[in-house]
């Protein structure tokens, strides 16, 4: 079945409950501030699209952070509400919590824009419990997603409140232009196709770098995600982050036959420790005092090289601690390195990588800059997601 997206639907005097991304980082000193609005900005487009489709109410849901299922004042939607109201000049009714009996009577007297409070403020959200989704199926007539970056969660608001919209489940805009860049990686990927994966999250992402394999041309390995590979292949890592069980992991992947696609740095930029001064450690072996911090001259010219060639390239995690200017090169350098490519179709996902092409200033040349890091993963890996299989295919249990 076709995905239903908003522009195939007349809203006009329907009551409309929406579930977006607004998960946006807030200052770390005063929560009250938004320090990168971009995920509400991408979520824009779609509001409109409703509001100016005559549509006669808005109940607006996310999550913010990772509050522990109960109420956390930092966590509160507050500054989104905020955010929104300014830019859609319009009033946006912020409710005490996602089932607060007050919701009832914001809805009797046609409060036009309601925003949920965090929904993750209630287990029952990540459970996906069903008397959580039916009373928040209980607020509208229809039901919109457009937050691609929580679409590989069976989550209440994103998978199990779908049961009650049936024919009445729409993707958003976001959702849409997501699908259609990531749909060209799953199908025709023109060849030569390399991926770039870096970051920590090792143990998430080893799992589909194996499928990845199978599919690029080339894998190129930065970050600390590097050292359980360099480990399994009987190299010292001296105090590089590298746990035990993700060289178990690297040893299964590199025993592959594909795994001759595999590039590995071949020196490093390290230090004794993270805040310690940087130094060139111009071997792929790293000595027992020292830690690696980010790929070295030589690896990030073998890249280069590499990348050159490339007519898909799939980016996913920085390739050191790039927060650290003194460990930033390898990750600026292949952000850099993206942007130059011409005529080639390149993706780039997960939060640090994104920020990491906003501080190079080259997002705009990046063909597809994707909202959600794990989902545009699992999307490639799988052709699809939870939350858009619930839209294709609808809820039956
Ligand atoms: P991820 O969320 O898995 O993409 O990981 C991103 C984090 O990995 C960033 O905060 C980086 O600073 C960190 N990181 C990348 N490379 C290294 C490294 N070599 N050593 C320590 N942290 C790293």
């Amino acid at each position: 079945m076709a995905l239903q997206y908003i522009d195939q639907f007349d809203f006009s005097g329907k009551s409309v409950i929406a579930r977006f991304d607004f998960n946006v980082p807030l200052d770390k000193k005063d929560s009250n501030l938004i320090s990168d609005t971009t995920r509400i900005d991408e979520a824009l487009p779609t509001i409109q699209y409703l509001l100016e489709g005559g549509a006669k109410r808005l109940v607006l849901m996310s999550h913010l952070g990772r509050p522990k299922g109960k109420p956390e004042p930092k966590y509160s939607l507050l500054p989104v509400a905020k955010y929104l109201a300014e830019k859609l000049s319009e009033e946006v009714v912020l409710t005490e919590s996602a089932t607060d009996s007050g919701i009832k009577t914001l809805i009797n007297l046609n409060t036009k824009i309601i925003l949920l409070e965090n929904l993750r403020f209630h287990p029952e959200e990540t459970s996906n419990d069903q008397d959580f989704c039916k009373t928040l199926a209980s607020y509208a007539e229809v039901y919109v997603n457009d937050a691609f970056g929580t679409a590989h969660r069976k989550h209440a608001s994103t998978y199990g409140i779908v049961r009650y919209f049936k024919n009445k489940a729409f993707g958003g805009f976001l959702l849409k232009k997501e699908i259609q860049a990531l749909e060209k990686i799953v199908k025709k990927p023109a060849h030569p196709f390399m991926a770039l994966m870096g970051g920590a999250k090792i143990s998430d992402k080893i799992k589909i770098i194996e499928s990845l394999l199978s599919e690029v041309d080339f894998l190129l390995i930065g970050g600390a995600m590097a050292y359980p590979f360099l480990k399994a292949r009987g190299h010292s890592v001296g105090k590089s982050l590298c746990a035990n069980e993700d060289v178990s992991l690297a040893k299964m992947i590199i025993a592959l036959p594909i795994a001759k696609k595999i590039l590995l740095p071949i020196d490093h930029i390290g230090s004794t420790g993270p805040e310690s001064l940087p130094m060139a450690i111009e071997s792929v072996d790293i000595d027992p005092d020292k830690m690696g911090l980010d790929i070295g001259p030589k690896t990030i010219a073998m890249y280069k090289e590499k990348l050159k060639f490339a007519k898909t390239i799939l980016w996913n995690g920085p390739m050191g601690l790039f927060e650290n200017q003194n460990f930033a090169k390898g990750t600026m350098e292949m952000a850099h390195t993206l942007a130059d490519l011409n005529g080639a179709f390149t993706v780039v996902g997960g939060g640090d990588s994104v920020s990491a092409v906003h501080t190079a200033g080259v997002a705009d040349k990046i063909s597809h800059i994707s909202t959600g890091g794990g989902a545009s993963l699992e999307f490639i890996e799988h052709g699809s997601l939870p939350g858009i299989d619930a839209l294709k295919f609808g809820i039956s249990t």
